[in-house]
């Protein structure tokens, strides 16, 4: 009884809430993200048709060329960076504003998708409140509730003389080499800038609640590479084990040994025969082996995730150990690389999410809560989290990126257009 009154009171105490915490101004806002969703929805479909792999360069900039008319149109001064063809990357998409008034602002998307050309993944299949498709949630989803949120913020009379930077990579999924220039104009950006907003997409916690990422763990990978004394298969176990036997052996041993809480590894790739032959920047290869063959040879490419490097020189060196161990017969190598810097949980990215959580208590849409710090990967946000304040997973909420059923939920996009519209007005009043 009690609880059913306190339940009726917080609900009839929510709804003039809504109107009663948000400015007139902020109240247009708010109205001009309803009006433009249908339209928003049809700017994602539009983007989401075009196949941009990250390889797929013809696909990345059309998707690019697509954003920038928005861009354009809203007042920006637009740029296509291109990158040295050497790097063999589309390129990055920049837009920026300059005002003198509030917080400079970087905000950060990107163009392309894990799905390349050759994809059998669906571009676009709507089912109700939700469409599963080639980066929907990871994270066109993402681009355009930017786009939708400074067209707003326009049309509400907000967007002047403020200064808003957005960058939208072309290479997020697979950053060219080397990363001082394939970043260097997110990292220009973010020199100019006092905090960045990042958009890759979210999800629901366990309680419902939406979430948003004040960490996010770095990527690196590793190169497992493992020789054997070829034979004849009958003396296998006389002659010296091979060179798959020895993979299975090490991998096998990293899964038991080197796990710890918010490190993650995980093999992608591996071929192993008499006769390997490797593609790494297509991220392919073939292998020729026969079964009465002992395989001479091995390669495993595989990434590692951590939170911090004490973390990860730590798996380093047990990987590393076990690796040396080698049966009878074998000898392997492993390399290391890294790729995206960790993005730490700091003070002043929990002060971020805070104001964004608020934006969205006031406009009747919820608390906003951190996702835990090592369960989120990396992502483009880390090059510029050393510099200034960031939050990121403000996206659209959707499941399995990165596999065949990644999808969106749809109405999630309305929401984070809200939240970050008011975020982006009261942060460049
Ligand atoms: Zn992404």
């Amino acid at each position: 009884m009690k609880k059913t009154l306190l339940a009726l009171l917080a609900a009839t105490c929510l709804q003039p809430a809504f109107a009663a915490d948000l400015s007139p101004t902020e109240q247009a806002i708010v109205a001009a993200v309803k009006a433009n969703n249908a339209q928003g929805l049809a700017l994602l479909e539009k983007s989401v048709n075009i196949n941009s792999g990250t390889m797929n360069h013809a696909g990345v900039r059309a998707v690019g060329a697509l954003f920038r008319q928005e861009f354009d149109a809203l007042g920006f001064q637009t740029r296509w960076s291109e990158m040295p063809a050497a790097m063999q990357r589309a390129g990055h998409l920049i837009a920026e504003r300059e005002g003198k008034q509030g917080k400079r602002l970087l905000l950060i998307g990107h163009l392309d998708t894990v799905f390349e050309k050759d994809s059998p993944v669906q571009l676009w299949e709507r089912h109700g409140d939700r469409v599963r498709g080639q980066g929907v949630s990871d994270m066109k989803g993402g681009d355009v509730i930017i786009i939708q949120a400074l067209k707003a913020l326009k049309q509400a009379g907000a967007l002047d003389n403020t200064t808003i930077r957005v960058v939208f990579t072309g290479d997020e999924e697979d950053a060219g080499s080397p990363k001082e220039i394939a970043r260097k104009d997110l990292i220009d950006a973010a020199r100019r800038s006092d905090l960045a907003l990042a958009f890759e997409g979210t999800s629901r916690n366990a309680d419902g609640k939406d979430t948003a990422t004040i960490g996010r763990r770095s990527s690196s990978s590793w190169v497992l590479e493992v020789k054997g004394k070829q034979g004849h298969s009958s003396a296998i176990f006389r002659g010296g084990y091979g060179a798959i036997y020895e993979a299975a052996r090490i991998l096998d041993a990293f899964r038991r040994e080197v796990p710890e809480p918010d490190l993650t590894f995980s093999p992608g790739l591996i071929l192993g025969g008499t006769e390997v032959t490797e593609q790494p920047e297509l991220a392919k290869g073939s292998a020729f082996g026969k079964t009465n063959v002992i395989p001479n040879s091995v390669v495993v490419h595989g990434d590692m995730r951590y939170l911090d490097y004490a973390q990860r020189d730590r798996a380093r060196a047990k990987m590393s150990a076990i690796a040396a161990q080698n049966l009878a017969g074998t000898s392997a190598t492993i390399r290391f690389h890294d790729s995206y810097p960790p993005m730490s949980p700091t003070e002043g990215n929990r002060k971020l999410l805070a104001q964004y959580s608020q934006a969205s208590i006031d406009a009747g849409l919820g608390e906003i809560v951190a996702v835990p710090p090592g369960l989120r990967g990396a992502g483009d946000v880390a090059f510029v989290a050393p510099l200034i304040d960031s939050l990121d997973g403000m996206g659209a909420a959707g499941n399995g990126a990165h596999s065949p059923n990644e999808d969106l939920d749809i109405p999630s996009i309305e929401r984070s257009t809200i939240r970050t519209a008011l975020m982006i007005y009261r942060l460049t009043r």
